[in-house]
């Protein structure tokens, strides 16, 4: 007899793995960045500190399940009934239980791609069928063709807005007349991780919209624009019924007392949080001016980062980086992902791109 451990599911084998942002790795002499993974670059204010060192001493006891005080101070900030939000750890964690709460194997969810790298896992773990639909060459959603994907087997579609990488954003006509044209027993979620970075004027109205259409949900984060993504609490606001769903499947007590009260403290500081956010905005503006200004011409982000389409050369860019202690995001044959991290870390990346099109001078629209 053979001594196997037990064999996993099947479709364990085919599950592609998370690939998470990396750290740089040390050069000598340079401060190393990790401009990877989308993090704020800013630790998190004394007064959110300050909550960690008071609720940790409770650490003995289960937090509460339900969350109550932040679900109450989110539905607050928010403007929407209690009943209406539900909460996970992280966004992540939020995607998961959605699809567990409406897909069955062998359901349909169609979402763009490139995009998060999280939807795939997760509807593979509950062996729904995902459906991914090709960016435009913009790094936009195809709307029509995402629409035209839809089958009766379709129960899912996620719209990233602004999506994860290419920085890129439906309007809120689009998004409407989008809505119009799916099926009510279809569940549209609206992926807003990067929504408080996003400047465009024509934002879609999400939360407006959600009494318009029950089929509607939008999740969100505060791991992104408020910078606690160690903490790992993200949230959902949708009509009740479907609340309810999603709260069903969550993990028990998965929100901890430390991210359930740093994360209601963190919702009364609006002007530090505001403060940090335009920070992150005007930074982008400066950095894809840069780019501007060597010839280089991006399609303006409206997330935390910012998206060059570098294709084939994508892995050289990726490791005259790494020589210059900055990890990046690459996503080779495609391009990289780049987090409006801190001033000193954009400007070696200035650097590195100067180096770069020295190598590479048919990058450039100058001639
Ligand atoms: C970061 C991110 C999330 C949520 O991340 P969490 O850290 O799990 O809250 C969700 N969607 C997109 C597109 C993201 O980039």
């Amino acid at each position: 007899m053979t001594n196997h451990p037990p064999k996993p599911r099947s479709i364990i084998d085919e599950l592609p793995t998370y690939k998470a942002g990396r750290s740089a790795s040390p050069v000598a002499g340079l401060t190393p960045f990790k401009l990877s993974s989308n993090e704020l670059p800013f630790s998190p204010p004394e007064q959110l500190l300050q909550v960690i060192s008071k609720v940790s001493s409770n650490s003995s006891r289960y937090p509460d399940p339900f969350s109550t005080e932040l679900t109450t101070a989110l539905a607050g900030s928010l403007g929407v009934h209690p009943d209406m939000v539900a909460l996970g750890t992280g966004g992540v964690g939020v995607c998961q239980q959605i699809v567990q709460a409406f897909c069955d194997a062998s359901d349909e969810v169609v979402y763009a791609w490139r995009s998060f790298e999280a939807y795939p896992i997760i509807c593979g773990i509950a062996g729904a069928h995902t459906v991914p639909v090709s960016l435009t060459p913009e790094g936009k959603h195809d709307l029509r063709t995402m629409r035209n994907s839809v089958t009766d087997r379709t129960r899912m579609i996620f719209i990233c807005s602004p999506n994860n990488p290419t920085g890129q954003v439906v309007t809120h006509q689009e998004f409407v007349d989008f809505m119009e044209s799916i099926p009510k027993d279809v569940l549209v979620v609206l992926d807003e991780a990067y929504i408080e970075f996003n400047v465009d004027p024509d934002v879609p109205k999400s939360l407006e919209l959600l009494s318009r259409f029950s089929n509607l949900g939008v999740l969100r984060t505060f791991s992104k624009a408020f910078g606690l993504a160690g903490l790992r609490v993200g949230y959902f606001i949708a009509q009740p019924a479907v609340i309810d769903a999603v709260r069903k499947t969550a993990v028990p007590f998965g929100v901890s007392i430390i991210a359930q009260a740093v994360a209601t403290e963190a919702l009364s500081m609006t002007e530090l949080f505001s403060d940090r956010i335009w920070q992150v905005i005007q930074r982008r503006g400066w950095l894809e001016n840069q780019f501007n200004i060597r010839g280089i011409h991006l399609e303006p982000s409206q997330g935390n980062f910012i998206w060059w389409p570098l294709k084939q050369r994508t892995d050289e860019f990726r490791d005259l980086c790494e020589k210059s202690a900055l990890a990046i995001r690459p996503f080779s044959g495609e391009g990289v992902r780049v987090t409006i991290g801190e001033q000193e870390a954009l400007e070696r990346l200035l650097a590195v791109v100067d180096d770069f099109i020295r190598r590479n001078p048919e990058l450039t629209h100058r001639t």
